[in-house]
């Protein structure tokens, strides 16, 4: 799980993006932190990016299919 120290420097938002799931190699279209819905693990994409290979991130057996979910989008302000 992400771990923050600063709430006041993170804001929650109801964007559709952090409903998605995405697939390996699958381009993002948001910069941040995306997790494993099946094993949890997280990884920082950066703007332009795509997510990580299948033989990148793997799963042992049985764990199921590798699914990401943007869960801290980071805003750029230039
Ligand atoms: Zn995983």
């Amino acid at each position: 799980m992400a771990l923050y120290k600063n709430g006041n420097l993170l804001k929650q938002s109801q964007h559709a993006n952090f409903d998605k799931t995405y697939s390996p190699g699958d381009p993002t279209p948001d910069p941040g932190i995306y997790r494993c819905l099946a094993c949890g693990d997280e990884i920082g994409i950066a703007k332009g990016h795509k997510l990580p290979p299948q033989n990148h991130h793997q799963h042992r057996l049985g764990l199921g299919s590798i699914k990401w979910q943007l869960i801290v989008c980071s805003v750029s302000v230039n």
